[in-house]
This record gives structure tokens, sequence and C-alpha cells, in this order.
């Protein structure tokens, strides 16, 4: 096939095949829950609140989801409030709790390797007065029980730790926790969201107060939480309005929703069952990897950590062309946490297990579901031994550190910036830069200089290493794409980037002739 005869949306369809390994980010919607969610949508629109057959209708498909999570994870459905996502389950549990306790006692211990939705949280309670100490974790994020219990003082209410891990996997033993925390009449609260369907889960056995819980993690809808809180513990509402979830969260239920996570809950020891050829999955894709980068580093502990989940350092390989390489043929891994994708800062999670920036910026997550096969597995090292081999493939990366007030000024430099408008406006683009739209770059490409180095930027550096690899294929000798891209940039280039930011941008206009193939 010629390459260059190809439109960029063609060039981009040749490499059709899809594989999804990231499933801590979220899961499919399995057809089962699909089907539920449907169903219900049309012959459950009663609102519950209301009075009639059609509203008791919609009540009882509510009490049936309620009973069917209760189950997953051994707690009686009482205990069980459906929320809208466990991000407000978390910002819920902290925010209640601590204004249960506050200004009685101030201190909550929680981990360094917490999602962003508890981490953030955290950080707002302490501009309202509550003290926050993080226990530390050894290098697979365990949490070091011996500091944990020495950190405990009579001013400490909760203690936060997540079940597992969402970027390296790690399990917490939950049990010694709860016992540690009881002996000193401190409540326990865990963020199960990566727990549930992949380990079994027993929130009285393992002696909870309060967790939290989101569907679009085992394969239900995204938009809905719960929030498990043990019977007679304290909590206050912490949204407000209508009596629905007996009070304690207001807003009328995302019918439909609720339905689904309680079918996804419907078959969890199907799914716990299938843990296995998961995991089975996942010691060959580190097997075939270790033998393409033997110098890896597996960040997951062997034992003691989700069967899915493996985060491995690349050493020498930054992570955003391999990243950017691994999309460019429809694999779809990460570097880290969805909820920090958008940020360019090496993960919290890998910093506090000890690695340094740069290791964070060589670490990938594989995060392996349902849908994955051997042949995904063969695809995606295969994948990755050719940009280990070949590199960027003739594409130059340059660093944001390199690009300088000389570098800016380069007459024989010619930058192409591929953001769509939204992120432009939120980042200010490089100074002479050139604005053009990805989805449709080959209308561009005849504005673009054939003699001058072309630095193609996007916000960070993803699309724009797919770009220029499509412009090499086009006959452009010399290409670079700018890694961590324009966000990079104004982060590690700041002086330059108020200086030069947005100054002479040149929109350019599709060039009417189209290339057909
Ligand atoms: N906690 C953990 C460990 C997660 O991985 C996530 C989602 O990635 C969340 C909380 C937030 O869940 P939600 O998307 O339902 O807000």
């Amino acid at each position: 096939m010629d390459l260059r005869k190809l439109t960029f949306l063609k060039y981009l369809q040749i490499f059709k095949r899809q594989v999804y390994m990231d499933h801590n980010a979220t899961t499919e919607v399995s057809n089962q829950v699909r089907k539920k969610i449907n169903n219900t949508l049309k012959s459950s629109y009663g609102n519950p609140s209301s009075v009639y057959a059609l509203a008791r209708k919609s009540t009882e498909v509510i009490d049936k989801a309620r009973k069917q999570v209760a189950k997953a994870i051994n707690s009686d459905p009482q205990e069980i409030y459906f929320t809208s996502c466990a991000t407000e389950s978390n910002n819920s549990i902290l925010k209640s709790v601590s204004k249960c306790f506050f200004p009685t006692k101030k201190k909550i211990i929680s981990t360094p390797i917490e999602h962003s939705s508890v981490i953030s949280t955290l950080d707002f309670l302490k501009t309202q007065g509550i003290k926050v100490e993080f226990c530390p974790v050894d290098h697979y994020g365990r949490i070091l029980l011996k500091n944990l219990e020495s950190l405990i003082d009579e001013e400490t209410f909760l203690i936060c730790c997540m079940a597992a891990n969402n970027e390296i996997g790690t399990i917490q033993d939950i049990k010694k926790i709860t016992d540690i925390a009881k002996k000193y009449g401190v409540l326990v609260m865990s963020d199960c969201v990566q727990a549930i369907g992949k380990i079994p889960i027993d929130v009285h056995d393992w002696g909870l107060d309060y967790a939290s819980f989101s569907a679009h993690k085992l394969y239900g809808p995204k938009g809905c939480g719960v929030t498990f809180i043990k019977q007679g513990s304290q909590f206050v509402p912490f949204i407000h309005g209508g009596h629905q979830e007996n009070g304690m969260r207001a807003g009328t239920e995302s019918i439909h929703n609720i339905a689904g996570f309680g079918e996804a809950c419907k078959d969890i020891n199907k799914l716990l069952k299938y843990s296995g050829k998961i995991e089975h999955l996942k010691c060959e894709l580190v097997e075939r990897i270790k033998r393409i980068k033997p110098d890896c580093i597996i960040n997951s502990a062997d034992s003691g950590s989700l069967p899915n989940t493996i985060s491995i350092t690349f050493p020498n390989i930054n992570n955003t062309g391999l990243l950017a390489m691994l999309d460019f043929h429809g694999i779809a891994v990460s570097s880290g946490s969805a909820c920090s994708s958008t940020q360019d800062n090496p993960s919290h999670v890998l910093k506090a297990i000890g690695l340094t920036d740069q290791s964070a910026r060589e670490t990938i997550r594989f995060s392996l579901g349902h849908s994955n096969s051997i042949n995904d597995i063969k695809y995606t090292v295969k994948i990755i031994k050719k940009f280990i081999e070949n590199g960027t493939n003739g594409i130059d990366m340059i660093t944001p550190s390199q690009l300088n007030e000389t570098y800016l000024n380069d007459k024989q430099l010619y930058i192409v910036d591929v953001r769509p408008g939204i992120m432009r406006k939120a980042v200010k683009s490089l100074p002479n830069s050139h604005e053009v739209s990805f989805m449709s770059l080959e209308k561009y490409i005849h504005h673009f200089p054939k003699d001058k180095q072309i630095l193609v930027v996007c916000q960070r550096g993803h699309l724009s290493f797919i770009a220029a690899y499509y412009l090499k294929s086009k006959g452009f000798s010399r290409v670079c794409s700018l890694n961590s891209g324009v966000c990079g940039w104004m982060r590690q280039r700041n002086d330059l980037y108020q200086r030069f930011g947005g100054q002479n941008i040149n929109v350019l206009q599709p060039v009417g002739k189209i290339e057909r193939n």
C-alpha cells in the first residue's frame, strides 16, 4: 500500500485494530447490562417519589438493584446509598464524617497513593481545619502498618485507605487496618472502586464503616456510584433536597443506571472466576515484555495486586512517544490514572512508591479485562518491540527545554499546531505557529514548506506524534514532534511562555483540493 496516497483519516483507519487495555479507567458496558438499562429506560420511567403504580415500579427497580449491590459486597441493602459516581461517594464520606467529628477530633490518616477524588477532598478539608497525615507505603504501595498505628492519636477520627490501587494494582490488607483502627476507636473508610469485580469484597468481614464503589469499573454504566455506610455510623447528608435514598442523598434517582449497576453486580461470582484467565494474560504480557526489554521494572507486586493490573517502567523510553505509537496502532493503554491524564505532572502514586520523575515518565499501566485475548498481548508486544528497536521511526522528539528563544525564532522552523480550538483557549500557542485541524490534516499540507523543519505540536505530545508520522509519509523529510506538548513547554519554559505565548499566530485555511484515494 502506498501510504503517500492516503488522506489523513484513511491513514488512521489502516490501523483499525482495536485493543483496549485500560479497564481501570473504565470498562465497556456488558450486553446484559445494556439490555437492562434499555428496558428500564423504556418501562420504568416513573419518578420513584410519585405515588402511582408506574412510580412504584421504579422504586421496585431501585430496591432490586440495592439488594444486588449489597449481595456483591456482603452488606445489608439498607447500608447502600446510590450516588452519581464514586467521586461523589468519596467526597461525601470524607466531608460528612469530618463534619460529624470536627472540631472535637481533627485528624484523618490516609495514604499517599489514593485516587485524586480522595487526595483533592483531603486538600480541601485541610483548608477547613482538618489535619491530614499520610502513612508511608513500601515500594509496592503497601501501607506500613506499624507506621499507621504510631500515627493514630486522640485527635484521629478516620483512616482512609483504598482497597486496591488504580495505577499499580496494590491490594491493601483492609482487615488488618480496621483491626488496628478499632483498638483506638477510629473509623475506617475504603475506596473500593478498583476492587469490586476483581477480588472478593466483604465489607462486614473487613470491618469497614464506609466504602465507595463505581458501576463503570465492572462493566456497568458511567454516572452511578454507591456509598456504603455501616448501619449506625455517623453521616450527615451531603446533597440536600428531596427525601431520596432515605434522606441521605437528595436528587431524583438515575433509575436506569442504578438498574445497570445492580445487573453488573448480579454476576459478580462469574466476574471473579474470570479473573484467573485475565491474570494469566497479564503474566503472558509481562513475560513477553521482559523478553524484549530485559531492563524493564515491574512496579506491581507479584502477589497481593489486582489480577488485571500491571505497571511497567521502560528505562530510557519516554512514555509519551510509546503511548502515541500504541494509540496510533489502535492500542489503548495509559500512563496512569485517567483522572490526571490531562495534567502533565508525574504520577503521585509512582512517586510515592519511590520512582523518580523520570522513571514515572517512563511508565505505562496496562489494565486488562474481558475483551482481551492472547492475540492482543502478542500484537501489543510486537508494537512495543518495534518502538524499542526503531524508536520514533525518523520523527525527532523535541523536548520543551530545547524550545529556547533561538529555536523559536529560527526562520528554518515551521510550527504546526494541531490542537482543537478549546485547547488553544486553555493554553496559549507557541509563537509563530500555524493552526490547522488535526482531523483533516491533508487539506493543509499544501501550505507546509518541504525545505524547512516542521515542528508539530499539540496539547500533550500525543496527537502531534501521529500527525508527524503522517507528514513523514507524505514526503516531509524533517519532521519533529514536541514531547509533552504545549503544556510541557508552558510548565518547563514558563518564562518564554509568558513572554511569547500566543504571539503571531497564523490560522491556515484548508486548501480546496482534497486528495482522494
Ligand atoms: N477511586 C478510584 C480508585 C478510581 O480508580 C476512580 C476512577 O478512576 C474513582 C475513585 C472515581 O470513580 P468515578 O469515575 O465513579 O467518579
